[in-house]
């Protein structure tokens, strides 16, 4: 059945309105076309990457490149490129399902996402007309490959303190570069970088497009790493490096801007990928759990081990409703943007922008699913998880990166906060007057009328009070701690998971509505169990991180009215969750895989 989505929120808005379903793209809806696509990546990893997967972390010479040229023969390089520099043109839903695909690629996922993403793009949406004729052609053929330099030694998280100079030479025909980049993906075998200094004494960064074979480029030896062993990261030096003034991007001191909107697409791509190696890891996890003898009996068959295989498939399933909710509103943002008359470049940019406080959130939330998943799994597997001859060794340190890059988990998660408090500030989200009215609710009898729910209608009523929980605690934490709030990154933490709960809480129900909407309520048996435990978990975490932001800076009664605020908002009836995981997990069983 064909749905129309109709959709017109705004970033963050999420918490203050209420999402309908019809609004919802839900991976479900996958037409022929996508799922083809899907499929040709999905292949390509069967074929190519997997079966060779010691070599390519032995780093072979030469390894890397040929994998990356034979995806590029297939077009991959190429999908969200515009057709006039060689690409298909996909819409962005579509290419994020490609990087879901190939996100099990481990090592080479690392490389392909750097090239297409960061490595690509600045080029692609900063580049004026003879830079992008110049370098999109090529790198959508693979013909060259990107890399994409801001970290340095010192400048990590703080991004924009980086010491690379670019100093202008006397003829004015080419800027000098001059500094040292560190953890560069792609940088042992990079034909091009974006390379991000500072002119003279400016106080933000520009960005430059660096052939390899402009010289004065430097490469100390590959880094010896925990995880993804196969993805080139060096350091880079540039020693007066004579970049052609023609190869500024955009204009001086717009780099910041850059790198901070290219990693906003980066950080939902993350959670793209980071959900297509969760859900292969799944699979793996299942079809030991079936094979493994333990005690006369397949270790599926117990209930510790069914737990983890459901509340694997439960958390790959809520993130994949929030990534893919997210994805389409960015799309429409796009759309919109378009219709208003910006480039398809510029409305990529404001769409990713108007969206950024769900990519943080997507972007912690998709590493740190990938995190329990594999982790679990190396549990499954037990002794044999540990054993670098099964493949949740790897998946185990492979892993572990998507905490750290494309901006650090608690970088993220500040962020989030940051962004939706400083959208109030500007009033272009109105966070305040519904923060007003819950304090109202609050002071107000409780309604005690308890009437009849559907399953749905709970749900959305959780959902419901449990965004008044966290205006509730992130309201008064402004209120009282104003501009110190900034220095409390504990509570801001707090807030920051109440607010992902909320979000991932959301997605869940939504997809779980929808697809019973489309295919009735028979053929979503499972996916409503997963929506119970879900929930039923997420007010919890929502109860114990309100409580420990609001212990954090409150004292006295208003502490204890804010408590009671909390206990209010993030009650729930009891489930059984076990029930329902076992009921999860039987299916997962039976099909011997990832299945939803
Ligand atoms: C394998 C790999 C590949 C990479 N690829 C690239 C690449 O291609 N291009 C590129 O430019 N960079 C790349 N990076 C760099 C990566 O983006 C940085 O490592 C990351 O941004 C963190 O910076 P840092 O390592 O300096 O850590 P730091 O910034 O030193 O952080 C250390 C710890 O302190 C925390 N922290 C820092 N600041 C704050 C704060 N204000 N408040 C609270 N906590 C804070 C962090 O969350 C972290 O836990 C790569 C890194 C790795 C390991």
């Amino acid at each position: 059945m064909e749905t129309i989505i109709k959709s017109a929120i705004k970033g963050g808005e999420f918490l203050i309105k209420e999402t309908t379903f019809d609004s919802i793209f839900i991976p479900e809806e996958w037409n022929e076309e996508q799922k083809m696509i899907a499929q040709t990546c999905y292949d390509f990893l069967a074929k190519e990457v997997w079966p060779i997967l010691d070599k390519i972390d032995a780093q072979e010479e030469g390894l890397m490149e040929s994998l990356m040229n034979k995806a590029a023969d297939l077009g991959l390089l190429g999908l969200n490129i515009p057709e006039e520099f060689g690409g298909f043109e996909k819409d962005f839903v579509t290419g994020m399902l490609a990087t879901e695909t190939l996100g099990a690629g481990h090592s080479f996922a690392v490389a392909f996402a750097a090239h297409t993403g960061i490595g690509t793009q600045p080029i692609l949406y900063y580049g004026n007309d003879m830079q992008k004729a110049k370098y999109i052609p090529k790198l959508a053929s693979g013909e060259w490959k990107g890399a994409y330099c801001l970290t340095e030694p010192g400048s990590g998280s703080d991004a924009n303190s980086g010491k690379t100079k670019a100093t202008l030479s006397a003829d004015g025909k080419h800027y000098i570069l001059n500094g040292q980049k560190m953890w560069i993906t792609n940088a042992g075998f990079a034909d091009v970088f974006t390379v991000f200094a500072k002119i003279d004494d400016d106080e933000n960064l520009s960005a430059f497009i660096v052939e390899k074979d402009f010289g004065g480029i430097s490469l100390n030896p590959e880094e010896h790493k925990l995880g993804i062993k196969g993805s080139s990261t060096r350091q880079v030096f540039f020693n007066d490096c004579k970049v052609p003034v023609e190869n500024l991007l955009s204009e001086r001191g717009n780099g910041f801007k850059i790198a901070v909107n290219i990693l906003n697409m980066g950080r939902i791509k993350l959670a793209a990928a980071a959900l297509g190696a969760a859900k292969v890891t799944a699979t793996k996890t299942i079809q030991y759990a079936n094979e493994r003898q333990q005690f006369g009996r397949s270790i599926a068959k117990y209930g510790a081990i069914k737990y983890k295989i459901a509340q694997q498939a439960i958390n790959i399933y809520a993130c994949e409703s929030a990534l893919y909710r997210a994805t389409q509103n960015i799309e429409d943002a796009i759309k919109s943007y378009e219709a208003d008359g910006l480039s398809h470049g510029k409305a990529i940019l404001k769409g990713l922008e108007q969206f950024a406080p769900e990519a943080a959130i997507l972007k912690v939330t998709g590493s740190e699913v990938l995190d329990y998943v594999v982790d679990e799994g190396v549990q499954v597997y037990g002794g044999m998880g540990y054993s670098a001859d099964a493949p949740m060794e790897r998946a185990y340190r492979d892993s572990r990166i998507n905490r750290i890059f494309e901006g650090t988990n608690e970088i993220n998660r500040l962020l989030t906060v940051d962004m939706l408090l400083k959208r109030a500030m500007k009033g272009e989200l109105n966070l305040m007057e519904p923060a007003m009215k819950v304090i109202q609710e609050l002071m107000s009898i409780p309604d005690f009328n308890e009437e009849e729910q559907t399953l749905f209608s709970e749900s959305k009523k959780y959902i419901a009070q449990a965004k008044k929980a966290v205006l509730l605690v992130a309201g008064a934490a402004a209120q009282k701690l104003m501009m110190d709030l900034a220095k409390e990154q504990e509570i801001l933490m707090n807030i920051a998971d109440m607010v992902n709960d909320v979000y991932l809480a959301e997605s869940l129900l939504l997809r779980v509505e929808k697809l019973v909407a489309i295919q009735g309520e028979e053929s979503a048996k499972v996916q409503l169990e997963m929506l119970k435990v879900y929930l039923f978990d997420a007010m919890d975490n929502i109860a114990k991180n309100g409580k420990d932001a609001v212990c954090g800076f409150a004292d006295g009664d208003d502490l204890r009215m804010l408590l009671l605020g909390i206990k209010r908002f993030t009650k729930t009836s009891a489930v059984n969750t076990k029930n329902a995981r076992r009921i999860i997990a039987e299916v997962l069983i039976n099909e011997n895989k990832y299945c939803f």
